[in-house]
């Protein structure tokens, strides 16, 4: 197990398998982005063993994610190679964070994989403002995707990045949906991250205000719950489902941080809101063996920084880091 200089252990990596995503939601990315050359992503082979050098160094939970993850073709066969730490008892789990478009197609072969419970992100019940919010996506079939994941037996947690005259008038709306197709719900605070076509400030809705207008209507009591992300939960009385929050800035949870995070280029952030990073895609190029590798991960880890920094209000109205979330991975 690696342990940072803060005493945190380091049991949890998310990695991005592409930066690119078939949506361009108005928080996350500006409408034109310029993404990388395929030919400078990691194969999936190489993906395959940058993770399982994390696994040996007592990394217990995957997550992929993106871009959109399943719009990198193949990725199925990566799912499946990180299946076997799991069968072995050595991985805990191994997940994905989705937009839900390439979902009807993937759900049975990512349950066949060893996949059980998967993130969907959906932040709005009403098709005109998804489609708005998404810029691309087609809702019907994200829908059915979610759908399809229900189907095959995946537990789905609904993610919903809260934004400030957009969608703030659903909340009410989308944890019932959620507690009556019995799937979890995580409210997100928009990250400043990347430059994006508009305003951060005038998206931004700080969760605590969100929880005081929900507990007005709902019966909302702390449970320690956790899954080994940033996510805070409630338990909410009425639906019997949970309800996250992910506070990362009216409650800075770095304390409590277990994470890395790898880019589709093999670039090691250690934390999602600082520049530091470690480029892993040398060693991992550098031999066959993997003890340069691992080595890489042990050195960024002893780098890892207290926390995040953002803030967002008038005065900061410049990205905290310059790199998009789907760069770093969400
Ligand atoms: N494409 C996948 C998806 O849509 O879930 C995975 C990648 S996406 C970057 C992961 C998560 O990050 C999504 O839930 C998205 O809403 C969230 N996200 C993206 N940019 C964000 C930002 N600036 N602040 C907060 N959440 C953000």
């Amino acid at each position: 197990m690696v342990i940072d200089p803060f005493g945190r252990r380091i049991s949890y990596v998310r990695v991005s398998v592409t930066d690119r995503c078939d949506f361009r939601c108005v928080y996350c990315m500006a409408e034109e982005m310029t993404f990388l050359p395929k030919a400078e992503l990691l194969t999936l082979e190489e993906l395959d063993r940058l993770c399982t050098a994390f696994v040996e160094l007592g990394v217990r939970k995957i997550r992929l994610t993106g871009g959109e993850p399943l719009v990198r073709r193949n990725v199925l066969w990566l799912v499946e190679q990180l299946g076997r730490h799991v069968a072995g008892g050595v991985l805990d789990e191994v997940t994905l964070t989705t937009n839900g478009s390439q979902l009807a197609r993937h759900a049975q072969d990512l349950a066949r994989c060893g996949v059980r419970r998967i993130n969907v992100s959906l932040d709005s019940l009403v098709r005109e403002r998804f489609e708005a919010i998404t810029r691309r996506g087609m809702f019907d079939k994200v829908m059915a995707g979610i759908e399809a994941a229900k189907a095959v037996g995946l537990r789905v947690k609904i993610n919903m990045v809260a934004l400030k005259g957009v969608n703030e008038d659903e909340l009410d709306r989308m944890l019932a949906w959620c507690g009556a197709e019995g799937f979890d719900l995580t409210l997100i605070e928009t990250m400043p991250m990347g430059e994006i076509d508009g305003d951060r400030t005038a998206q931004y809705l700080p969760l605590s205000v969100v929880r005081a207008r929900l507990a007005e209507r709902w019966t909302l009591t702390d449970v320690p719950y956790r899954t080994g992300g940033p996510a805070r939960y409630v338990e909410v009385k009425e639906t019997g489902g949970r309800l996250g929050f992910i506070t990362p800035l009216t409650h800075n949870f770095c304390e409590s941080c277990n994470r890395v995070r790898v880019t589709c280029t093999g670039t090691m952030y250690m934390c999602l809101g600082q520049e530091d990073a470690v480029d892993l895609r040398g060693p991992l190029r550098a031999s066959e063996g993997d003890a340069a590798l691992r080595q890489a991960i042990v050195d960024g880890i002893a780098r890892k920084p207290k926390g995040h920094d953002f803030v967002i209000d008038r005065r900061h109205d410049r990205p905290a880091v310059g790199r998009h979330m789907s760069v770093t991975g969400g």
